[in-house]
């Protein structure tokens, strides 16, 4: 996809899934109630046209539910809306998201022949204990089949993963990013677990069977996450649900919700980089970090969070970030401004 690419989504909640995965409850996680028609559809399209300047390209996107394991006919319905808009170019291209066990050849046959270009896959982990601790009804091999069934059909493949499952632990969330770089998606998506309302994690979580994964826990094990991906070239798309009006009032109760989560983990990334740094450093020091332009604001942290903790961590007396000058510099520096004197 494009980076000038506009996504138009269209939501396809729990439409049909035969199955209950803990943490889900589709209508509340997407904020829809009704299920995706093709007039759903057309409309989402023909309003993104009169909003959008015309050149401006359109990538509709089936998301929500797990679009190849609703029924045939309704797929087909949806399929054949998005492809007549294709076709007269109304939208550039067609993704939609699924499960693992509802991939093969016969459907990849399909999805091409209305045009989808992206196919993502709701992975969550590739540890077998945390999916059936999780209801999630497939492998981890479901995963890896499917994967490789995509990618060799030359669709673009987008990899979702979740953290902080029932069973799930740091380390089996490391072990599975890993995998999945071996997979080499396009991209992927991390979906810290959040506890929402009338699901049974929620029941879990209430009789104390399932520990809560806090944003703390989110931000710092998606630190870690985040430079794996990134460092084997995988773009890391989203981190951490869309936040909905229907999340924020109350039906996400507990667990990693927070609007700006990915902006948290981008900041904890910067922190820790600046951590490395600034090991060593003899107390009393006035440090000043020069970040990468666009960084200032992500290496302060909300409510001036990193440095707090940084000048805290190291006794610094001063601590100052100013923006470096080279656009194109990716690196953190970091000067002592005022040695201590012994
Ligand atoms: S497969 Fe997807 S839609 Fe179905 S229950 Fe699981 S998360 Fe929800």
């Amino acid at each position: 996809m494009s980076a000038r690419e506009h996504i138009l989504p269209v939501f396809v909640p729990h439409f049909g899934c035969p199955h209950d995965c803990v943490f889900c409850n589709q209508r509340h996680i997407s904020g829809e109630q009704i299920p995706a028609t093709a007039e759903t559809v057309r409309r989402v399209i023909l309003e993104a046209g009169q909003r959008t300047d015309k050149h401006e390209k359109l990538q509709l996107a089936f998301y929500g539910g797990s679009f190849t394991a609703i029924p045939e006919e309704d797929q087909l319905f949806l399929l054949q809306a998005a492809r007549e808009a294709l076709d007269r170019g109304a939208i550039t291209s067609i993704r939609l998201s699924t499960r693992p066990d509802a991939i093969n050849e016969e459907i990849l046959c399909r999805l091409r022949t209305y045009g989808v270009e992206t196919i993502e896959l709701g992975a969550q982990s590739l540890c077998d204990e945390v999916l059936r601790l999780s209801g999630r009804g497939h492998s981890a091999e479901d995963v890896r089949q499917a994967s490789c069934m995509i990618k060799n059909a030359g669709f673009h493949l987008i990899l979702q993963m979740m953290t902080g499952l029932p069973g799930d632990t740091p380390a089996r969330s490391i072990a599975t990013a890993e995998e999945i770089i071996r997979l080499k998606p396009d991209g992927v998506r991390i979906y810290p677990t959040v506890i929402v309302r009338d699901t049974a994690l929620y029941t879990l979580w209430q009789r104390n069977e399932y520990r809560e994964h806090t944003v703390e826990d989110a931000v710092s094990l998606c630190a870690q996450l985040v430079p794996l991906f990134e460092g084997a070239g995988i773009p890391v798309i989203r981190i951490g649900l869309n936040p909905t009006e229907e999340l924020s009032a109350g039906s996400a109760v507990a667990g990693a919700y927070h609007p700006a989560l990915g902006e948290l983990v981008r900041s904890r990334i910067l922190r820790n980089e600046a951590e490395s740094l600034l090991e060593g450093t003899a107390p009393g020091s006035r440090v000043c970090l020069e970040v990468p332009p666009g960084k200032l604001s992500q290496m302060i942290g909300q409510h001036r969070e990193n440095l707090r903790f940084l000048q805290e961590r190291y006794a610094l007396s001063s601590l100052r970030v100013k923006t470096g000058s080279n656009p194109g510099d990716h690196e953190i520096r970091f000067f002592i401004e005022k040695p201590v004197e012994s």
